[in-house]
């Protein structure tokens, strides 16, 4: 299986990160065998995902940059659904759902006891 090329550059960013802070761009490439433009691309699309940190450095008299693993850590959501209002929808129920449709004889368009759920749930 082809290990992808942000998934190499992100694995020795987490290791270079444990280990000593961060690794310095032009080294990755050196590390990797890849070229500026190549690496920059996937780089950056690491930082839009919010695993990667790219923070400016003079390095050896040559501005570059410090890639430092830092996934954001999302907020916990929470999101309650109530599921009782469906679990009371009358076709769950019904003995002429597969018989029921649009343009047939039972119709949810005319369904009495659709329309009355409907209207009491609103
Ligand atoms: S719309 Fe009415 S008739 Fe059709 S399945 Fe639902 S409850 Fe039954």
């Amino acid at each position: 299986m082809e290990v992808s090329l942000e998934s190499k550059i992100l694995k020795v960013i987490k290791e270079k990160t444990s280990k000593e802070g961060g690794v310095i761009q032009s080294t990755l490439w050196s590390m990797l065998g890849i070229d500026n433009r190549e690496g920059t691309k996937v780089v950056l699309s690491l930082v839009r995902k919010g695993l990667v940190k790219r923070e400016p450095i003079t390095y050896k008299g040559r501005r570059t940059y410090m890639l430092i693993y830092s996934p954001v850590k999302s907020a916990k959501l929470n999101i309650i659904v109530k599921l009782n209002p469906v679990m009371y929808i009358p076709c769950f129920t019904c003995r002429e759902l597969l018989r029921c449709g649009t343009g047939g004889y039972y119709n949810p368009y005319k369904c009495l006891l659709l329309s009355h759920f409907i209207e009491e749930t609103e």
